[in-house]
């Protein structure tokens, strides 16, 4: 008997007819969303409150940028949910050549793990092959038309080859320990303490072992940016260990700062774009915003909530990865891992979208905080012209559809964040 059976609305489903309902009503929603949005995306008009703060050609400008990417993300989605349904209704097909291409490695005390990694494997490689049109036109046609791109073909085919093999050498290991845990009895407590452990290492390598792979890390030379980051960050005790600028234009024009490290080592890096784009009062208003984040534990805060949701999908996987039937109306005789998991993700789809909506509403509340933090800091009046610019430059959405931003958010509306930060400017008068 199926998990769900009974259990939605009174009507008997199968697993599958679950994944076809769920996935058809999800898919419906966020075009719903879309189509809102791109009806705001149409108003090439200003609306009032947005007189004083943009031009009428930049905000037309943004709106068609905008616009576009909504056009591009909908037709992507049009061709990958057909494509994703095809492989998961189908997988026994590629299910069959792994398993013949690990009877040839010829490891049969292995056979089902080598299978199931290089099932998932192929699946990644047909992903990519449907993926790679898509990202070549939205780089050199795109973002290309808007002034974004700056990749060359040569760098666009050398990120991905690097991102392959990166791939396979993390992401193989993970795979084999992490669908290796779910055969056991008590797989919940032991691939959380997996997950637990391997994200920890990972926000510890990734910065200086895999992000260099991708961007060469210098020196700041702003004359005085130094300095005055340094001074931002004693005053706060903040115990800056490295301080870079990367050369993030040699990919795209959007701009971005960020904080991270560990206990007492902690780092900033520039974009190059960020050091061009404000002047050093404004950086130094962006970078107390990120360190806002760092003193309301954001980052922590998120891990934890990460790992939650994880804890709680991965009960919920312990209550149907015993159920044959879920196996069977798929094709498969045995209760095999990666199978069971690929399945039950499908089936969690709508649950993980109610995630989205909970975890963005949270990101963006972290987002006010942190700008209440830059003012109690003195620096609202230098983050209000930062993000003004960054917006400019960004070609932002300024008159964002609520229900869309709300879903698909992780920061407010550029105007909502600018309105409030003025009322608590007035307050702190
Ligand atoms: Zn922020």
């Amino acid at each position: 008997m199926g998990f769900l059976e009974g259990q939605v609305l009174g009507v008997k489903l199968s697993y599958q007819e679950f994944i076809i309902y769920s996935t058809a009503v999800l898919w419906i929603f966020l075009r719903w969303l879309d189509v809102r949005q791109l009806g705001r995306l149409s108003n090439t008009k200003r609306p009032k409150h947005l007189e004083k703060m943009v031009e009428e050609d930049a905000f037309k400008s943004s709106q068609e940028y905008g616009a576009a990417k909504l056009y591009f993300s909908m037709f992507r989605s049009m061709v990958e949910t057909p494509k994703d349904m095809y492989l998961l209704f189908n997988s026994t097909m590629i299910w069959t050549v792994a398993l013949d291409l690990a009877k040839k490695i010829g490891s049969e005390k292995h056979e089902i793990l080598i299978t199931s990694l290089i099932f998932i494997y192929l699946n990644s490689l047909i992903d990519l092959a449907v993926g790679i049109p898509f990202s070549l036109y939205f780089d050199f046609v795109l973002e290309e038309k808007f002034g974004f791109n700056k990749k060359t073909i040569r760098l666009f085919i050398m990120d991905q080859l690097k991102t392959q093999a990166l791939t396979v050498c993390i992401l193989g290991p993970f795979m084999a320990i992490f669908l290796t845990l779910l055969t056991y009895e008590n797989f919940v407590l032991y691939v959380n303490v997996f997950i637990f452990v391997f994200t920890f290492v990972m926000m510890q390598i990734y910065p200086t072992l895999i992000w260099p792979l991708f961007n060469e890390f210098s020196d700041v030379t702003k004359e005085g940016l130094k300095d005055d980051i340094q001074k931002l960050c004693d005053s706060v005790s903040y115990p800056l260990t490295g301080l870079y600028e990367i050369d993030g234009s040699k990919r795209s024009g959007h701009s971005n700062a960020m904080l991270y490290g560990f206990c007492n080592n902690k780092r900033i890096v520039l974009f190059d774009t960020i050091t061009k784009q404000l002047n050093n009062e404004e950086i130094i208003a962006v970078l107390c915003h990120e360190l806002g984040h760092w003193q309301y534990w954001h980052v922590i805060q998120g891990f934890v909530i990460n790992q939650v949701n994880f804890f709680i999908i991965l009960g919920g996987f312990s209550l149907c990865s015993k159920d044959l039937s879920m196996y069977q109306e798929f094709g498969y005789s045995t209760m095999i891992p990666v199978i069971g998991f690929t399945i039950y993700s499908k089936l969690l789809e709508p649950v993980q979208a109610l995630m989205t909506v909970i975890i963005h509403g949270i990101q963006r509340f972290w987002e006010y905080q942190a700008d209440s933090y830059a003012i109690e800091h003195k620096k609202g009046n230098e983050l209000i012209t930062a993000l003004e610019k960054i917006s400019k430059e960004n070609k932002a959405s300024l008159d964002p559809d609520p229900f869309y931003s709300t879903y698909h958010y992780t920061h407010p509306p550029i105007v909502d964040r600018l309105n409030v930060m003025r009322e608590n400017l007035k307050k702190a008068k």
